[in-house]
């Protein structure tokens, strides 16, 4: 099937071993496969799609530990350097009593925000029916300048080109900053997907209103979702615009929902890019794209609890 090539972070998650508790107070932690992009392009592989990663990780332990995981996973890791100086991004994430969520990052600088322009597989990416990033790989040079060349590269070869900001402001010089470099390749998007939380974000306005979720519309866009945890999710196009329910489901650790949900509907399009013309059609991956999302969260760490075709077709069945 049609290639979708991810790029950006791959990095370890440390999570508490016990759920609600803050950094501070968590004994132990477990180690965890992450980084968003990455995420993705597993997502992706486990529904049986054609995926590939683009990214930089140190030459340690941990940098090869996370090359083997995609190699492991169906993806095409041919995109992947290693650092020989910087270590592997480390980030330390829990979910506390109250529901937020508390990020730790060890950046400084680590291997991922060191690609090179030089460094990118271009062949990879001009091959591919859609090239996937988020806004992590924005923050800081030489990575900066790297994702802008993928993205032109892309776009220059017809590829559809997919944008999950993934908002992490602590990584961010400040919110401003954060707004601005987030907005700052908006318009160069085919799909973007946003969460409730990044709408207020970035609009400072009510996420549940549909004209302040209109007001980040860009007419280049194909598609605009905003996913809203065991809400579902809603959709944005020129032609329409609805609301697909999410699925319940035990959730034990949400890390990972919105690139499970991602990777599903990045890897429907794949398919079939006309996807956005037949509002049944989009529907239809969406309620898929839930489905996924749902599952991710049923068992610890992003990667282990992607679902595979046949479970995702499952939960929908079971819940009709
Ligand atoms: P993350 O940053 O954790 O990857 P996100 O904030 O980008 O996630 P969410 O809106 O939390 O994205 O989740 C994406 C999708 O996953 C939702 O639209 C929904 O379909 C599914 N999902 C997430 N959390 C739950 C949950 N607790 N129960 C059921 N489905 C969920």
């Amino acid at each position: 099937s049609p290639m979708i090539v991810s790029f950006g972070e791959m990095l370890i998650d440390f999570v508490p071993d016990v759920a609600g508790v803050s950094l501070a107070e968590s004994y132990a932690f477990i180690k965890a496969p992450g980084g968003a992009p990455a995420n993705v392009a597993c997502a992706i592989a486990k529904l049986g799609g054609n995926a590939a990663f683009i990214g930089k990780v140190g030459d340690d332990e941990f940098g090869h530990m996370l090359a083997n995981l995609l190699n492991k996973s169906g993806v095409n890791s041919d995109g992947i350097c290693f650092d020989k100086d910087a270590r592997t991004a480390l980030a330390f994430v829990t979910l506390k009593a109250d529901g937020q969520r508390e990020f730790m990052f060890y950046r400084s600088p680590s291997a991922d925000m060191l690609l090179k322009e030089s460094e990118l597989k271009l062949d990879l990416i001009k091959q591919a029916k859609i090239f996937h990033y988020g806004s992590i790989s924005l923050i800081s040079e030489p990575c900066k300048s790297a994702h802008m060349a993928a993205m032109k590269a892309a776009k220059q070869a017809g590829v559809l080109l997919s944008y999950d900001p993934n908002v992490r402001l602590p990584l961010w010089p400040s919110p401003e900053a954060a707004r601005d470099g987030i907005k700052s390749i908006w318009d160069q998007a085919d799909f973007v997907k946003v969460s409730d939380d990044e709408v207020e974000f970035l609009t400072k306005g009510d996420p549940k209103k549909d004209d302040v979720v209109m007001s980040l519309w860009n007419d280049n866009f194909k598609l605009l979702i905003v996913t809203d945890g065991p809400e579902g999710c809603r959709y944005f196009s020129k032609k329409f615009k609805g609301k697909v329910n999410g699925y319940k489901v035990k959730t034990v650790d949400t890390t990972g929902a919105g690139d499970a949900f991602v990777g599903a509907f990045l890897q429907a399009v794949a398919k079939d890019p006309n996807l956005f013309n037949d509002e049944n059609k989009l529907k239809e991956a969406l309620v898929f794209a839930n489905a996924c999302g749902a599952i991710s969260t049923t068992q610890k760490g992003a990667i282990p609890s992607l679902p595979d075709k046949a479970q995702a077709e499952n939960l929908i069945k079971e819940a009709k």
